[in-house]
């Protein structure tokens, strides 16, 4: 495995146990080049997925990459990597026993969502404002300000709006920024 940091080849496997949830081998490696020290994480892949972008190009699924924009979501939320990492292994694996090779990139986007609705709130409503393309920081205060309403009602739910039918439709992207 190729240090991440200086690009040595010689790293090597300092500790090795299982993810909480026993669905990955975790390993601590440390490269004797530059003494950096990073985890890598083995999994099993059920199978091959080919992802149809919106624009009909097909690409192989990444995994490191759901990972990246997950966590970018997350980013100095009050989440344990170890929650990211079920989250991210629990999206996959309903990609990958879908049954079928092709998953388009809106089916991995939808399953992005749901799983950070129920996880935090403001990864969620980040998320969203990349997926649904919003324009303007307008959109993203606005749904800001549904949440936020929707979580001061909680105690009556039936007044405030669920956050999904918070979102505002998709607007045009014609529209003046
Ligand atoms: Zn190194």
């Amino acid at each position: 495995m190729r240090c991440p940091y200086c690009g040595g080849l010689d790293t090597q496997v300092k500790d090795s146990r299982p993810s909480d949830d026993s669905s990955a081998i975790r390993r601590r490696r440390i490269c004797p080049d530059c003494g950096g020290r990073f985890t890598t994480f083995e999994r099993v892949q059920l199978r091959e997925l080919i992802v149809v972008k919106r624009s009909g190009r097909k690409v192989p699924f990444d995994r490191d990459k759901l990972q990246r924009s997950v966590e970018t979501a997350l980013r100095k939320r009050p989440v344990e990597a170890e929650r990211i990492e079920r989250l991210v292994s629990g999206i996959t694996r309903r990609l990958e026993s879908t049954g079928e090779a092709e998953v388009t990139s809106e089916a991995i986007g939808e399953a992005v969502m749901e799983g950070l609705k129920g996880l935090d709130d403001v990864a969620y409503v980040r998320f969203a404002s990349v997926y649904k393309n919003f324009r303007e920081a307008r959109d993203f205060e606005e749904l800001l300000g549904h949440l936020a309403a929707g979580a001061a009602q909680a105690a009556t739910p039936e007044d405030g709006p669920a956050p999904d039918e918070a979102l505002p439709a998709r607007r045009p992207r014609t529209r003046a920024s």
